[in-house]
């Protein structure tokens, strides 16, 4: 038996050493070993003992070593002749207080070496692994298939229920609530109405009016003759649009089309309008408070004459802030929705554990990016912000299932079949 060769002690070992060790520092003439005499460096395992005392008491617990007298189990155990009796030693080792409750099992040493090796890794990630970078690219070629930020394939759409208007047209500062729309001004709406005195355009307009304000409200037309909310038809045929790219992009991920189709199903319920809000933050110009979608444009009022409330638009309106704010580049964003996508604890959800690693592996690759990419002080809480933008959007999801139905439930024809299936309770099998 080698005895207190120095690097074998572990870690925990050296940590509790070090603060007995400062404890009877002004203590020297005591310091001999309480079981051979030598000279003792400090406490281990609850008593004062030389390094030899130590590294025989911890490898004869690890060990479970049977031990046994060969005089009269009465040795005296000296510097010099400590090695002669084992058994002996031993009895001393516990007769002086030394604990084998605080001796670590070979096992729990190895463990907890390899989580020390690991913290390391996670400390200093030098390079994206191989496997990393794959992920990064597989998400990136999905998304720039599935995602046209010009929304040039957007089309045949039913039309928006106000005329286009220029960006600096809408940032015009204005006082008024919501008002609404009344006079069609040119014939780029299609239908109109003479239904200005609907009642219940009027109060719809009145309860909406405290989320306005938040952009200009426009002038345009109404669009159908028993609708209540204007924007309804278009906005619903938009949000088709995006479901449909972002099942594609689902769809394009490997690691996705290798889950079941009834948990593909349930992760894109549970993500569709989460990654839906991360793509609109794209285009989102957080200077005019529009989403600039090519030839179209879009602000928070439009939400409102699509009969969402402002429980969702506000914390809405706010996450597009916080989140453009962070400046994320197209591989964050992207690393972003794949996190959002695979969330084991969607409803339905049947195979958490192999979800679990696809969000760890995507969580885990955003984390490394952002080490290995981003400068700056403010590198280190940018994951962290990212995933309370995510957590944040699981509120919103709740909220915008239920105001889409509650929506459908007062204007039943504009909502697509499409939507209605991602903000319901029930799992679907047929898409
Ligand atoms: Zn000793
Ligand atoms: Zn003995």
């Amino acid at each position: 038996m080698s005895e207190g060769a120095s690097g074998e002690c572990t870690i925990y070992e050296e940590l509790t050493q070090k603060d007995e060790e400062e404890n009877t520092s002004d203590d020297d003439e005591s310091r001999v070993c309480g079981v051979c005499g030598d000279q003792a460096r400090g406490y281990h395992f609850n008593a004062l003992t030389c390094e030899g005392c130590k590294g025989f008491f911890r490898r004869a617990i690890q060990r479970s070593m049977q031990l046994h007298c060969p005089f009269m189990n009465n040795c005296a155990i000296t510097k010099n002749n400590r090695r002669s009796c084992q058994a002996c030693r031993f009895n001393k080792c516990q007769s002086i207080g030394m604990r084998r409750d605080m001796v670590m099992s070979e096992r729990d040493v190895l463990e907890r070496r390899m989580r020390i090796k690991k913290r390391k890794m996670f400390d200093v990630p030098t390079q994206l692994s191989s496997q990393q970078e794959e992920t990064i690219q597989e998400l990136l070629c999905g998304h720039h298939s599935t995602f046209d930020s010009e929304f040039s394939r957007f089309s045949g759409f039913r039309p928006m229920d106000r005329i286009i208007l220029s960006v600096s047209e809408y940032n015009q500062p204005t006082s008024k609530p919501f008002q609404p729309l009344t006079n069609c001004s040119t014939g780029t709406c299609t239908e109109s109405s003479k239904s200005a005195t609907d009642p219940r355009t009027s109060s719809h307009a009145n309860s909406s009016s405290s989320s306005s304000g938040l952009c200009g409200s426009s002038e345009g037309e109404k669009v159908g003759k028993s609708s209540v909310f204007t924007a309804l038809p278009h906005m619903a045929d938009l949000t088709t649009y995006m479901i449909q790219d972002i099942i594609c992009f689902s769809k394009s991920l490997p690691d996705f089309r290798s889950l079941t189709i009834e948990d593909q199903i349930a992760l894109l319920k549970g993500a569709a309008f989460e990654i839906m809000q991360i793509r609109f933050n794209m285009v989102f110009n957080a200077k005019t408070n529009i989403w600039e979608c090519g030839q179209i444009t879009y602000c928070i009022d439009d939400g409102v004459r699509a009969g969402f409330q402002p429980l969702l638009l506000e914390p809405l309106f706010r996450f597009h802030h916080t989140l453009r704010r962070l400046g994320l580049q197209e591989e964050e964003y992207v690393l972003m929705q794949a996190m959002s996508l695979f969330s084991a604890d969607r409803p339905g959800v049947q195979q958490h554990s192999v979800i679990d690693k696809l969000h760890e592996n995507v969580a885990l690759t955003l984390k490394t990016w952002i080490d290995c990419k981003r400068t700056g002080p403010e590198k280190h809480l940018l994951f962290p912000k990212v995933v309370a933008c995510l957590t944040e959007m699981r509120t919103m999801t709740e909220e915008y299932c239920k105001q889409v139905l509650q929506i459908q439930d007062i204007q039943p024809d504009d909502i697509s079949p499409l939507i209605l299936e991602v903000v319901s309770k029930d799992s679907c099998n047929d898409f």
